[in-house]
């Protein structure tokens, strides 16, 4: 076993179950600790705190997967990935869909693995040095937890840089790589996943509940879904009795996607497909809208982009009340851990006095259950939603 050994005071984190030790905490390591290795932790006076996977190149050395003196037995990546699954399936909040996200990182204690159901495949992203070597135990823990037909790896090349080792993407286990779209359902929606090009992998599953709450509120208003990747809230709002979506993203083939999703949901419901920037159409628009769904991409990647990201969010904010007819509602979203619930707050209040625009809060938002965070890690909490009404 290789001993990664703390300075003097940095065991705390780790005491309080933090999944995440920097290389700024590390002491000394014992052993040739290569990429991914299993290590154990001990504090500065020799205790164990327990053991994780080592990242040479990363600034977050170890991930810690199990705490305390007791070392894991052969089985516990397995097992700690078939509870997931399971956690899932019995989740009556994820009734209704056949897409869901199965493992999500820290939230179920296992950093560096996500893996997404579509239907009968699974998609899995491997984004540390140690879930890369452990491809073949996930892979085989997945397949026999999930059921599904095929499992397929997508290349991480931001974590892969981080992390100092090959990007890959490839068959995990089934028959062949999903060249063609993946049909989903989500309660009576239809959708096409693309899981070999699409964003993430391949849907914005992370917004399913917001998805059901706009379709909650569409009948009967024009809808604005600005940022709308392949369309899933013009598709649900459209198919809920909109009167009218109309759709702005900057990528060509996502428009595409959406067009179809609109023709298969909601087929008789005027839509209109823009391709463009959604900061310049907002500020440019000259429509009014009943419903205004703002899902921009992540702004804030890192703690320094923040003010900037909040000035970007407060702007599309300002511009989208401008936009709003008296007594709409606006579904707005940041999706980065930097901007939380409260500063987006602050933003959205922001925005009300500038716009001269008093706004009630009828709602937070954020990710649904699949997407669950640890209370030992809150860095996973990434994305902060409002349902606000604008005032008559
Ligand atoms: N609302 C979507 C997810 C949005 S993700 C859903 O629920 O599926 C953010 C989207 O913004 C992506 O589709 C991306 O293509 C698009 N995008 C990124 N920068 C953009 C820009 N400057 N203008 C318009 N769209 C942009």
């Amino acid at each position: 076993m290789i001993d990664v050994i703390l300075k003097q005071g940095r065991h705390r984190s780790a005491e309080r179950r933090h999944p995440w030790i920097l290389s700024g905490a590390v002491a000394e390591v014992r052993g040739e600790a290569l990429p991914g290795a299993d290590v154990r932790v001990l504090s500065h006076g020799g205790e164990t705190l327990g053991y994780g996977h080592y990242s040479p190149e990363s600034s977050i050395r170890v991930r810690l997967l199990v705490f305390g003196k007791e070392p894991p037995g052969d089985s516990w990546l397995a097992d700690r990935i078939a509870r997931a699954v399971a956690d899932r399936e019995a989740d009556p909040l994820l009734a209704g869909s056949n897409a869901v996200r199965l493992v999500n990182g820290e939230g179920d204690g296992l950093p560096g693995l996500v893996a997404d159901r579509y239907d009968d495949v699974v998609v899995v992203k491997l984004s540390t040095a140690g879930m890369h070597a452990k491809r073949e135990v996930v892979a085989d823990a997945l397949r026999r937890a999930s059921g599904a037909a095929t499992g397929f790896e997508r290349a991480d090349p931001v974590s892969a840089r981080r992390e100092g080792i090959a990007a890959h993407e490839g068959l995990l286990w089934g028959a062949e790589v999903p060249s063609a779209p993946v049909s989903i359902r989500e309660g009576d929606l239809r959708f096409e996943v693309d899981v070999q090009h699409g964003q993430k992998t391949g849907f914005y599953l992370d917004q399913r509940d917001a998805r059901a709450l706009a379709a909650s509120l569409a009948r009967g208003r024009d809808v604005l879904d600005l940022f709308c990747y392949t369309g899933g809230f013009a598709a649900a709002c459209a198919r809920a009795g909109a009167t009218s979506v109309e759709l702005v993203d900057s990528s060509a083939d996502a428009l595409e996607q959406a067009g179809a999703h609109l023709a298969a949901n909601a087929p008789d419901v005027r839509c209109n497909l823009r391709r463009g920037d959604g900061f310049r159409f907002l500020r440019e628009a000259e429509g009014d809208y009943d419903l205004l769904i703002v899902d921009p991409p992540p702004l804030a990647r890192r703690r320094g982009d923040v003010t900037k990201a909040t000035r970007a969010y407060k702007d599309l904010m300002i511009h989208a009340l401008r936009r709003a007819r008296p007594s709409a509602l606006v579904l707005a979203f940041a999706c980065s851990h930097h901007v939380g619930p409260d500063l987006f707050r602050k933003v959205a209040f922001g925005a009300s006095l500038d716009a001269a625009r008093p706004v009630q809060v009828l709602r937070e938002l954020g990710a649904p259950s699949d997407h669950a965070v640890s209370l030992d890690h809150p860095e996973g909490h990434y994305l902060s939603g409002l349902l606000l009404r604008v005032a008559g």
